[in-house]
């Protein structure tokens, strides 16, 4: 029987399983893929039971529980000035994974060409391949992870429609300015081009910073489908609820492919979300500090290591540059951490079309302090290998 024909014949495993596993197998910490080693607020986990207990379980509406899509707009309304509407504007997917796909199969036809910048996390390239599209990767700056305008222009051609942002970033945790987002209103303003903004950790900003989001600009919002997700906001990744916002038109077309890809999410986790939005809306204010803290921890822990770390600026991944270390390439120092060091991390050349010649290694911190304390002081024996 012949195998079928594959229209991903460069992709593997993806690199979170990849070291997942292999913290697994080695009895390692697990700082490499990215979710809490806590649980979610126990009421909202409480309202979850309910839900399902009280006959919340057939299917929703197929752009999203009405309630939970009110809530998402009363949100973006408070934080961001935009004013969407819940019916026509935006729509509950499940998981970002889903609303990227979606968002990418929406605006990409065959030989339509697609910017992401690296290191870009793993989901964009293989969704515009099988929309039939050709990815043009463009590397951020280094060693600030900021995305070169410049050189993003000079990569548009005739065929670009998309161009894919991210703030806060994964894996490196910088955030885009109120003046890259003037910047990108410009180019793509000119040239016609949508703008995907995945924006999963928009409530994990440090320092006292804004979360830049595109809704957050009345021109660019005219052209973008914005990407959150519950998974990051609520520590409940396994719970696969996310949402996209964006202008009408574009959400016609979006739930003309959401409603084949899977039609809708999950009814009670939509319903407790929803009533948990609306009586503890405070879990989002505080999620920064709560963050920060175990950012902070973790710089301190690792003060005295020989690892290089320069604050996150966003996001509850924090990059480490091990080149006192080792001069090994990141794929095979994490694996080294993994298995010899008993920590996990995640390498982020996987990130990249052409890998730059750097040593940056990336830590999720969204952690347990005792999880935390624990690995800095593992990592902290290494001097150079
Ligand atoms: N985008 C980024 C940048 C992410 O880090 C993640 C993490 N999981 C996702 C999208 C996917 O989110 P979800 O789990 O809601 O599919
Ligand atoms: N977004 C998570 C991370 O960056 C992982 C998501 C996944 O495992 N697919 O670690």
């Amino acid at each position: 029987m012949p195998l079928p024909p594959t229209k991903l014949p460069d992709v593997g495993t993806t690199i979170f399983t990849v070291m997942s596993k292999m913290a697994q197998e080695h009895g390692a910490i697990n700082l490499s893929q990215g979710f809490p080693d806590f649980n979610p607020p126990s009421r909202l986990t409480d309202l979850l039971g309910q839900y399902t207990t009280r006959g919340y379980n057939q299917y929703p509406s197929m752009a999203g529980v009405p309630e939970l899509r009110e809530q998402i707009a009363n949100k973006i309304r408070l934080l961001y000035g935009a004013d969407p509407d819940p019916e026509t504007e935006i729509t509950v997917t499940s998981g970002a994974t889903e609303a990227l796909f979606v968002a990418i199969q929406t605006c990409i036809t065959p030989g339509d060409e697609a910017i992401v910048l690296d290191p870009a996390y793993d989901a964009y390239d293989p969704a515009i391949r099988l929309a039939g599209g050709i990815p043009v990767h463009v590397p951020m700056t280094l060693p600030d992870f900021r995305p070169d305008w410049g050189r993003i222009e000079r990569s548009i051609t005739p065929r670009t429609r998309l161009i894919i942002v991210n703030t806060p970033h994964n894996p490196c945790g910088s955030t885009l300015s109120a003046e890259d987002l003037a910047r990108l209103d410009i180019i793509t303003l000119e040239r016609n081009l949508f703008v995907l903004s995945d924006e999963v950790y928009e409530h994990m900003v440090y320092d006292g910073g804004s979360h830049h989001g595109l809704l957050t600009h009345d021109s660019l919002r005219r052209r973008s489908f914005v990407v959150s997700s519950f998974g990051k906001t609520y520590h409940a990744t396994g719970w696969k609820v996310a949402y996209c916002a964006a202008p009408i038109a574009l959400t016609e077309a979006f739930r003309k492919v959401h409603q084949f890809v899977t039609f809708t999410t999950h009814t009670p986790t939509q319903w407790a979300i929803a009533e948990f939005m609306q009586s503890d809306p405070q879990h989002c204010r505080e999620l920064p500090a709560f963050y920060q803290k175990k950012r902070d921890l973790f710089l301190e822990e690792m003060a005295a290591s020989r690892f290089r770390l320069t604050p996150s600026a966003g996001t509850y991944f924090q990059l480490a540059d091990y080149g006192e270390i080792s001069s090994m390439p990141d794929t095979e120092f994490a694996r080294y951490l993994t298995t010899e060091v008993g920590v996990a991390a995640i390498p982020i050349s996987v990130f990249y079309e052409t890998p730059p010649k750097a040593t940056f290694v990336r830590f999720c911190f969204c952690k347990e302090d005792a999880t935390l304390r624990e690995a800095a002081a593992k990592l902290r024996t290494l001097d150079r290998v």
